[in-house]
């Protein structure tokens, strides 16, 4: 039973390197902004409230973000632990985590922060599609698709997601790193964080993360 929570800014990888970990685990992903995107895409009720606040690149309130991916937590698939994508992003929701795993006799087990500058994040989410269908991730500049516009792996529309525009970008960063950093913080004092170097090609930060799993909480990999 593992539980792994991935951190980084908004466009650090966090989406393409997930499935990387998941897969090297045998857990799945659970990314928070697919939840609240499916939600939004059925027109729940969660959904219209989740849009307003992220058609602005604001974050959801704590209150509703951690009843939806708590609950997801607690499906079967993720019994013998998951790779946490996107939650938690303030000290709340990881507070609120930690409460519940602890409930449940479980705990997070490690933390690895992606660490990438800001203006090279700015860069990337301008030049970020993602297919329609199931999420897969392209980068026009480092990551390019066969086509601009269609997936590789399953040939549905690639589209740029309303929240990469640019003026939405910086509020996303602006909004998002202050309680992110404390999110850090807050596993930092637990012993239980990683930081990988995450400005080099995706398969090099791949490799990184994976040694990153492999080696105790608290030391640092190469
Ligand atoms: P992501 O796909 O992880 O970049 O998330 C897209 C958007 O969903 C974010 O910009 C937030 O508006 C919202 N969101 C995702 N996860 C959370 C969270 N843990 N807390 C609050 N808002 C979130």
């Amino acid at each position: 039973m593992t539980v792994v929570v991935l951190l980084g800014a908004p466009g650090a990888g966090k989406g393409t390197q997930a499935p990387v970990l998941a897969d090297e685990l045998g857990v799945p992903v659970l990314a928070s902004g697919d939840l609240l995107r499916a939600a939004v895409a059925n027109g729940t009720a969660l959904g219209r409230e989740a849009d307003r606040y992220m058609s602005r690149g604001q974050l959801v309130p704590d209150e509703t973000i951690v009843r939806v991916f708590l609950d997801r937590l607690e499906q079967p698939d993720a019994k013998s632990g998951a790779i946490l994508d996107g939650f938690p992003r303030t000290e709340v929701q990881a507070e609120a985590l930690d409460r519940a795993l602890a409930e449940a006799g479980r705990r997070v087990d490690r933390t690895i922060f992606i660490d990438v500058p800001v203006e090279e994040l700015v860069e990337r989410m301008a030049n970020r599609r993602i297919c329609t269908a199931n999420g897969h991730v392209y980068n026009l500049a480092s990551n390019r698709p066969k086509s601009d516009s269609v997936c590789d792996v399953d040939g549905s529309p690639l589209v740029q997601r309303p929240d990469d525009r640019e003026e939405t970008v910086r509020a996303r960063m602006n909004e998002q790193i202050p309680p992110l950093l404390e999110v850090v913080e807050h596993y930092r004092n637990q012993g239980i964080i990683q930081h990988v170097d995450g400005r080099e090609p995706i398969s090099n930060v791949s490799a990184r993360l994976v040694r990153a799993l492999g080696v105790a909480p608290g030391q640092v990999s190469t």
